[in-house]
């Protein structure tokens, strides 16, 4: 019998990135993995989100990590039996003055020279044939991946718990990550839980929102914050009661929306709010958003909300996710111990940040894509980076300690 009190590897965290990185790690060879989580499974972000998924990143590197999440949804039911609900349905990511469309267009062409093949840009008179409900008169055009779609954030939570059932990962709920134990030379040899110790040689440190109060535990300072962002879904029309109709992003100000139920689910944060956790839905600026929604969609006025949602998201200044080896504050790395974070993104990219948190922990090496501008020392004390990926929520300017 295995000691109950070992592990080859422990996950803190069984949201998106911790259970699919926990089910990678078994195919990587793991035999024994255990995943930490204080509450339930999926109880974080991951079973909140709105499900967007694309490829069209802004940098080549995030472009990779939404293909190569893409191709995993779709592989999901041959591998698993079950899957994350990934519905195709296409993405059109607005261009609204001159200077946007410029951008746009630069945009296709790096994304394309990454490999996604089938983006292109489109004028809005095209947008509007493959979304009739879009006023074209209200837009200039827009970058389109027909490939792009959206997940069901609660079924994919389903999906990876099956998924760590079958892969023989120990979830254990309801169990607090407290902190390590290190030896001599500064490497982990074990992870504290109420329940005592596991003796471990390696971590892998999730926790979306939650990820700098994780850090905090093992003396690591992540700049990750944690924002309101909201969601809310329109009653149904028959306007939306079709099988496919691309999903509309004006990326300007941070608005998107996709088909739900037969009718419309958009969500945003607002930029000017301060960090914190989300405790009530703010419906003056959701009614801003949802007015901002009807100048495209004139169809969707006076549409009536069947459900709005708050919840936290974790958000990185830069919107890079970041990967890699953990270092103190102090600056020495801690041997053994890895984090992964998808930074507000962990639908699009999850599986792929997953894959990487899992490799980066095993082998210190992976194949998803070129991570070494993600690590956690690309950030200066004040929590600047060198690059940032231009398709994102407006989310606050900084995410230093408050
Ligand atoms: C409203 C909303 C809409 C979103 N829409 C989208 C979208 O359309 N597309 C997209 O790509 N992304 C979207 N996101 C972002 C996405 O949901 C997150 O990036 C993703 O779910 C983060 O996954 P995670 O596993 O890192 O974190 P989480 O799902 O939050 O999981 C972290 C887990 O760690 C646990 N934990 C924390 N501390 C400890 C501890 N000390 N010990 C043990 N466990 C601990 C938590 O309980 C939690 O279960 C959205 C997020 C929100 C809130």
């Amino acid at each position: 019998m295995p000691n109950r009190d070992s592990a080859d590897l422990v996950v803190v965290g069984a949201g998106t990135i911790g259970g699919w990185a926990s089910v990678f790690a078994t195919e990587h060879g793991a035999e024994r993995v255990v995943v930490l989580e204080r509450g339930e499974s999926g109880q974080g972000a991951s079973s909140r989100a709105a499900g967007i998924v694309r490829a069209q990143g802004g940098t080549p590197q995030t472009v990779a990590l939404g293909m190569w999440s893409i191709d995993f949804y779709r592989s999901q039911r041959e591998r698993y039996g079950t899957d994350s609900g990934f519905r195709e349905l296409g993405y059109l990511i607005l261009a609204t003055d001159e200077v946007q469309e410029r951008e746009a267009k630069a945009r296709v062409e790096m994304q394309r020279a990454a490999g996604l093949g089938d983006v292109r840009y489109i004028d809005a008179a095209e947008a509007a044939r493959l979304n009739p409900t879009l006023d074209p008169a209200t837009f200039r055009g827009g970058t389109y991946a027909p490939g792009d779609g959206c997940v069901d954030p609660p079924r994919n939570v389903r999906a990876y718990s099956i998924a760590m059932q079958r892969a023989d990962v120990e979830l254990r709920e309801r169990t607090s990550f407290l902190g390590i134990r290190t030896g001599s030379d500064g490497a982990v040899t074990g992870v504290e839980t109420p329940e005592g110790t596991i003796a471990t040689e390696r971590v892998l440190l999730t926790g979306g929102p939650k990820l700098r109060e994780v850090g905090a535990l093992v003396d690591a300072r992540f700049f990750v914050g944690a924002v309101r962002h909201q969601v809310a879904v329109t009653e149904p029309h028959e306007a939306f009661d079709v099988e496919r109709q691309p999903m509309v992003f004006e990326n300007a100000i941070g608005l998107y929306w996709r088909l739900e139920e037969g009718g419309l689910l958009f969500g945003m944060s607002n930029p000017d709010e301060a960090p914190g956790q989300a405790r009530e839905v703010d419906w003056p600026y959701l009614h801003a958003m949802e007015e901002r929604m009807h100048r495209y969609v004139p169809i969707a006025e006076g549409l009536g909300i069947r459900k709005a949602w708050a919840a936290t998201i974790e958000y990185c200044p830069d919107h890079l996710p970041i990967v890699g080896p953990v270092s103190t504050r102090a600056g020495d790395e801690i041997p053994g111990v890895t984090v992964a974070t998808a930074v507000g993104h962990g639908m699009m990219w999850g599986p792929g940040v997953a894959k990487i948190g899992a490799d980066l922990a095993l082998t210190d090496m992976t194949e998803v894509t070129d991570v070494s501008g993600w690590g956690m020392d690309r950030f200066d004390e004040e929590g600047r980076s060198p690059s940032y990926d231009p398709i994102a929520l407006p989310f606050p300017v900084t995410a230093a300690d408050e």
